[in-house]
Order: C-alpha cells, then structure tokens, then sequence
C-alpha cells in the first residue's frame, strides 16, 4: 500500500474578509477521477450541517494544466482523470463564531477540520501533513494553539516557525486532521501538568484582570480526578496515544455557552461574566457552570472520543450517523460532569446536591418525557433534539438530562444490589478497558446496543436489564425517591412560588411578550393560548415585555381565578378565558436524611 501522504496548506489570506485559503496535494490521485468531499456534519453535533456551503471558490490543477471539478452532490466533487500531482485549492469563508466551523477576523482565527480539509475518497487512511501559514504583517504577533502533533522531519524548520506554531504538523489519517481544531491569534495562555501530562488553557476576546492561575488551579484539580478515575494505576492520560497535549480552547463573549469535545483537546464558548477576575473573593454565580462545562468536555476524552458507540467506529462525515445510545454518551457524561467537580473538592456537597436537584427538576418539567424514550431521542437527534420548536418540551426529551438520571439510577441500583462494593464507576473502568484504551491503536471497534447490559454485569455482577428496557427503552420515570432513600438522601418536591400560574413560557421579541411555549394540559392550553400568540393585556392590563411581567400581574390574583387574556395570534386580535392555576410542585430539593432542611 502506498503511503504517500496528503499535504494540507492552511493560510488566513483576508482577515478582513473572514477568508481562508486551502490548498489540499494529492501525490497519486485516483486516475480514473480523484474524488473529494467536505464532511456534511462535524462529530460532536449531531446536525447535517452542510459545511461545503462555505466554499466561496474551489480549482485543481494536475501539474501545471488546470482541471475541471465537477460537483456531485451537496458536498463532493470529482476532478477530471490525472496522472500526475492534483493540487486543489479552495477559498474558505469562515465567519461562525461557534464551537462547530471556522471564524477569521483581525483579532484571532479558528478552524475546525470538517470545515476546511477536504478529504480525498479512497485515500482516508493516508498520513496527512499540514503547514499552517501566518497571516500578512498586521497580526504578526499570532502563534498557532493546537493539541495537533507537529511534523516529526523537522530538520529544515526554523526553530522561531516552531516557537510560533507556524509550522507543519503530522496526523495519521483524515480523521485525526478534523479532530484538533486550531486557533491562532494571541490569547491569555497558561500552561499546566496534571498527572505529569501537558495541558494548555487559551482564553479568546477581551476579558480584563482574567484570573487564569484560579482557573488553572480548578482545571487541574478536575483533570487529576478524572484520570485518576479512569486509570487508578496507571494514572495516564488518555489523550497521550495521539498528542503530546490538551488544550482548552475557550472563545468568551458577552452571553453564550457551549462546547465540542475532540480527542485532544476541546473548543469552548463562555460568558465573560461567568469567569472569575482577580481580586474578586467569591467567584461568580456562573463560574460553576464554566468548571462543568470543561468537566463534561475533558470527560468525552475518554467517553465518546474513545469508548464509542458502534455507529462513530467510524465516523461516515457524509450522512447522519444513527445510534440509539446517545444516552449513555451524553447521558452518563452530564452524570459525570458535575460528579466529578464534587470529587476533585471544586464544589462542595451541598452545591453539588443543588446541581442534582436542579437537573431532576429540568428532566421532570417535561411531559414530552412521557411520549418519547432516550434511545429514540437519541436516534432522532439529528431531526428532533437538534432541531426544536416550540412544541418540544410536550414532544421530546432530552438523552443529556434523562440520560443523567439514569446514569444516577443505575449508579444507586448497582450500588444498593451489590452492598455497595460496586458503582457505575466500575461499568466506566471496565468500558475504558474493553472499548477506549486501544482505540486508536488500532481496536476501533465501538459498544452495541446488547453490549452494554453484559458489561455492566460484568463488571459488577448486577443484572440493569430491566431498569436499562423500562428508563431507557422506555419511558418510564426512574424510581429516584426509593433509590436515593437507599443511599441516605431525601427527595422532595416544592412549588416554585404562590403565584398562580398559566403553565406556559414567555420570550421578549421587540418590545413584545411572545408565548414561547404552552405545556402540554396546564392552564393556557386548556384556555386556549398557543405558542407564538403575543400577549397584549390580561383583564384589561398591558401585558409590558420586561422580566417577570406575566408573574407580577399574575401574583395579584388567586389559583381557581378566571382572567380574561387578549393576544395578537398573527395580526388577529383575541380573547381567551384562563382559569389560573397552583403551581405544580416542580422544584426538586435533595437532603441528608437528618441534615436540617435548609435549602
Ligand atoms: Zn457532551
């Protein structure tokens, strides 16, 4: 087998203009046509998302002469037969400032592979190289921020290209070229070991007086505790089969929030409010948030990046993947995230217990929950979970947070049925074992949906098959109140307030109040209102489009009240009669059994 590899060039040629310049060098291109394509989705975020779209220009050459591309379907393209070197360059618009493609402006670029490195059918596992050249004079105090290993013939590399990171790098195969996104500008950087393992913090956009070393001192803590859980012997970082380091790649902005995990690293969006600045004694509210979100990020090193469902060993990048185990994945790992900043004493018990609490109330919100099962949510993901509307909450439920409670489920019934010599923890070891540990050395072979219920008696002698048919296949809710009684804790349920309520949620759109949902059998559905109606006066009263409104005019009167609503539904003016409700205790609160209620 030939193993010339593919050569990447990545240059950010018009910053003003959010453009990248790729060029893509195949040695022996398939002769009867070479085949390439750009991923249609990217690992991660389970969307067809159709990145090829972003191509302003696309042109190849076969040696000197030009040839033609032609396109095939929404993201491939076949050049014309060529015998000698094809170069095929494109001109790249990057200007989405998510987790998910690329963003280019004067202050920092960001790419992700799927947006950018086209792949060459046939040619996938070929070693890629890639040299990624600096922008023009104007930003020429960037370096390159990537956990990507560089190139291993470095001999005619100036040492300065290597110190800024402007320079070649080397992956295996296509898949490792898409998975470590690449940021290069001049972020707040700092650097740390965990476990004796290199890992990198960069922080992009303005966030004056940033508290890096409390940062750094938190991430540590929350890396050391998870390669400790993981490889309690070893204590090896998992990431160190494909990369000499990690790094948390965090974009912050004024409000937003989200991650995408990859095998070595992890791209981030943050509030700036949410991050700690020094000087400041307690850090914010949201810092908690922060630290979950790179726990839940750091946790997919090994969960999903390595242990994976069969479905992603592969990844196909041209069509949906499907796997009814999205729960486990994402599920087991918003179980784990919170968890795991408990045990690295980030949080306390009480903080933590509250985390639990308000993710119990989040899942039973819901009636949706009672329609669709967490292996359906996971395999409608493409179609459902990522695609909401205002009907969701009555439709669908979410494979993160159920899939959380029944991670904590299967924890208390493991824990309960074995005296508590066994825990999920055990089921995460032996699936690192067995699926993660060697999956890019070559296993890559992924969990079915039969292997699960065996590993975990495997692994603790405890049989969760009817638990995993009834919460998961099912849509049963799990039994929480007995099973956490087992473990000492209390469960109850409050109302949120004494205000009467319609049982419906509100959005501020221009200077309006818009019904942004109506749950399914409360007050407002029952009245009438739907979704989309705009409120304009509640017994003759302006309803005004600020916070709290609805529940400020509501909080006057009495459940079992009758109140006469008028809205716009399109232009149309209408009147409805809504009999107001008592709140639904639907605030979880977990005690100590015996600890005094104090919450
Ligand atoms: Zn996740």
């Amino acid at each position: 087998m030939n193993q010339k590899p593919i050569l990447y060039n990545l240059e950010p040629i018009d910053l003003a203009g959010h453009r990248f310049k790729v060029t893509m060098t195949i040695t022996d291109p398939d002769p009867r046509g070479q085949r390439v394509a750009l991923p249609a989705w990217i690992p991660g975020s389970y969307l067809i998302r159709d990145f090829a779209r972003q191509i302003e220009t696309i042109e190849a050459r076969c040696g000197r002469k030009p040839v033609l591309l032609k396109k095939l379907d929404n993201h491939t393209w076949r050049a014309d037969p060529c015998q000698s070197t094809l170069v095929i360059t494109t001109i790249v618009y990057a200007w989405d400032l998510s987790v998910r493609s690329a963003h280019l402006d004067e202050s920092h670029g960001f790419v992700n592979g799927t947006s950018v490195f086209l792949r060459a059918i046939g040619q996938e596992n070929q070693p890629c190289l890639l040299d990624v050249s600096p922008p023009s004079a104007q930003a020429k105090d960037w370096k390159v921020y990537t956990s990507m290993p560089l190139a291993k013939a470095r001999k005619s590399i100036k040492t300065s290209a290597i110190r800024s990171g402007f320079t070649r790098y080397e992956v295996a195969n296509y898949d490792a070229l898409v998975d470590h996104p690449i940021e290069m500008g001049s972020p707040l950087a700092a650097r740390f070991k965990a476990c004796g393992a290199e890992h990198e913090l960069i922080f992009t956009g303005l966030i004056p007086n940033l508290d890096l070393q409390r940062i750094t001192t938190d991430v540590r803590k929350i890396c050391e505790a998870q390669i400790r859980f993981f490889d309690p012997y070893d204590q090896r970082a998992p990431f160190l089969d494909s990369a000499t380091k990690y790094v948390f790649m965090t974009m912050v902005v004024g409000d937003g929030y989200g991650g995408l995990e990859h095998r070595a690293s992890t791209a981030l969006i943050a509030s700036r409010k949410d991050l700690p600045t020094i000087g400041q004694s307690k850090a914010p509210a949201g810092y908690e948030t922060f630290l979950g979100l790179i726990s839940h990020e750091y946790f997919h090193t090994w969960h999903v990046k390595r242990i994976k469902p069969s479905a992603f060993a592969p990844y196909d990048l041209s069509r949906e993947n499907h796997t009814r185990l999205l729960w486990i994945f994402e599920g087991f790992t918003s179980y784990y995230d919170d968890l795991m900043l408990l045990r690295s004493n980030v949080i306390t018990k009480d903080a933590y217990l509250k985390l639990l609490a308000k993710q119990i109330s989040t899942v039973w919100a819901n009636t949706g929950r009672h329609k669709q099962s967490v292996a359906e949510s996971s395999f409608d993901a493409w179609t459902r979970y990522y695609k909401q509307d205002e009907n969701s909450p009555n439709a669908i439920v979410s494979y993160y947070t159920k899939g959380a409670i029944i991670a904590l489920g299967l924890d208390l019934t493991i824990r309960n049925q074995s005296d508590n010599k066994h825990s999920l923890d055990d089921v995460m070891r032996l699936l690192w074992k067995r699926y993660g540990l060697d999956f890019y050395r070559g296993a890559q072979t992924g969990i079915t949906e039969n292997s699960f219920i065996k590993i975990v008696r495997e692994a603790t002698g405890v049989d969760v098959g009817d638990e995993v048919s009834r919460w998961a296949y099912g849509t049963d809710d799990v039994e929480l109140k007995e099973l956490l009684a087992t473990q000492g804790i209390d469960l109850d349920w409050r109302e949120p307030s004494q205000t009467p309520t319609m049982g419906v949620r509100t959005r501020k759109q221009a200077d309006q109040l818009v019904l942004a949902n109506v749950y399914e059998g409360q007050a407002a559905h029952k009245g009438g209102l739907s979704a989309q109606d705009v409120f304009v006066a509640i017994d003759g009263l302006r309803v005004e489009a600020t916070p709290g409104a609805l529940e400020n005019i509501l909080s006057g009167y009495k459940s079992g009240d009758q109140v006469e609503v008028h809205v716009f539904r399109r232009d149309e003016l209408r009147a409805f009669y809504i009999t107001l409700e008592k709140p639904m205790p639907s605030d979880c609160v977990l005690t100590i059994a015996g600890a005094q209620n104090n919450a």
